[in-house]
């Protein structure tokens, strides 16, 4: 037997991570002290509360057995009002919402339940890959539109062509943003609406930092009038409660949609360990827990030191309103690739290169905010010894 990769996995664009992350393991290898603000990994633990739930949980033989598909009632009820909390948006919980295992395995799956071979994925740049990827796995021709600082990070709709508006199915929106950390303004979100219901276009919006921001909470597009007819939002408690490795987020929005994407689920996999869901519910009941406001004062207190310490070191950085993470541009007109290769040899510190989240990322760079005070202090000292 010849074994070759399908078609869509051969499609797939090289992953340009790869080529800095060699330089990492190299230096570590060779015995460095790095630094690495490559990751967005939030490095505090998963609060206790949540951890003693899912202990107890562990312990009741009902959660032994298959999940319910679209997730236990109670998740689902408590995911619903979390929404009405934060943003007075209310779905249903049985027809509205969905349980996941982590956002990225709806964003991932979303596609193969609402798009066909040959049709376009509006997907914006620079951006998070999965939205590419699920594209092309499902038949999907991704179509990428550009986003710039002029425009506040947010895609400019008008510039997409007739023709590809015409055979469009699915858009991906992603606010508070990664990698740029941008918020999306409320007339971009009415704008997108507008336009998604009038090309019939299903809008995915990617809410996993909507809980990461440091002064209002940023908006829901389940707000706009006229958006829950087109639009599912995702929502992940990932990033919120220190729970990457949990996997587990819900969907809401349009009841169609929602369907559709419970009945991709259904015969791929089974749903979330309810113990998980369970420890979930806990998490999603306490959202204004002490322990998870910290986290945003955590980031806070990381950002202002490395904004003030970048611009000492002449590189000039606006300080984020959202996410863990902080993009500027690269000093002295370097590439993105060139800069961060030379902060990684000369000072032992990661950096992700703008450009491998795409084209328009080319002269920026992004930097996470999950490692400690020190460190970042400690990559600070280091970086202002490079001269550029
Ligand atoms: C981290 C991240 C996710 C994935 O979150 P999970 O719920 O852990 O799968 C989705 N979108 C973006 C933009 C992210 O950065």
């Amino acid at each position: 037997m010849s074994f070759r990769v399908s078609d869509r996995l051969a499609a797939l664009p090289p992953y340009l991570f790869v080529e800095i992350d060699h330089k990492r393991r190299a230096a570590v290898a060779a015995g460095k002290d790095v630094i690495n603000l490559g990751i967005g990994d939030p490095d505090k633990p998963t609060p206790k509360f949540i951890i003693d739930r899912m202990a107890d949980a562990i312990e009741d033989p009902r959660n032994h057995r298959y999940p319910f598909d679209a997730g236990v009632p109670e998740f689902r009820t408590a995911a619903a009002a979390a929404l009405k909390r934060s943003y007075g948006v209310e779905v249903d919980p049985k027809r509205e919402l969905i349980a996941l295992i982590g956002s990225k395995e709806g964003l991932g799956h979303l596609p193969l339940a609402v798009v066909n071979p040959g049709d376009y994925v509006l997907v914006p740049q620079p951006g998070y890959p999965v939205y590419q990827s699920a594209a092309i796995f499902a038949g999907g021709t991704p179509f990428y539109m550009d986003m710039r600082a002029e425009t506040g990070w947010m895609p400019d709709l008008d510039a997409v062509p007739a023709e590809i508006r015409a055979k469009a199915s699915l858009m991906y929106l992603n606010y508070p943003n990664n990698p740029t950390a941008a918020v999306a303004t409320e007339a971009f979100y009415t704008r997108a609406v507008a336009f998604a219901r009038e090309h019939d276009i299903v809008i995915a919006q990617d809410a996993a930092y909507a809980d990461v921001f440091f002064d209002r909470p940023p908006l829901s597009i389940l707000t706009i009038d006229g958006a829950r007819d087109v639009a599912v939002e995702f929502h992940s408690l990932s990033k919120t409660f220190n729970m990457t490795g949990w996997r587990i987020a819900f969907a809401a929005g349009s009841a169609e949609i929602i369907d559709a994407l419970a009945r991709v689920k259904s015969n791929l996999d089974s749903g979330q360990f309810n113990a998980i869901q369970a420890a979930g519910v806990e998490a999603l009941e306490h959202r204004d827990h002490v322990q998870v406001r910290a986290m945003s004062d955590v980031y806070r207190e990381r950002r202002d030191a490395l904004v003030a310490g970048f611009a000492q070191a002449g590189i000039e950085i606006d300080a984020p309103q959202a996410t863990f993470y902080v993009w500027a541009p690269c000093p002295a007109g370097l590439d993105s690739m060139t800069f961060v290769t030379r902060v990684l040899e000369e000072a032992s510190v990661v950096l992700i290169p703008g450009n491998g989240f795409g084209k328009p990322g080319e002269g920026y760079f992004r930097a996470a905010l999950t490692v400690e005070l020190d460190r970042i202090n400690e990559a600070i000292d280091r970086i202002k010894r490079i001269k550029w």
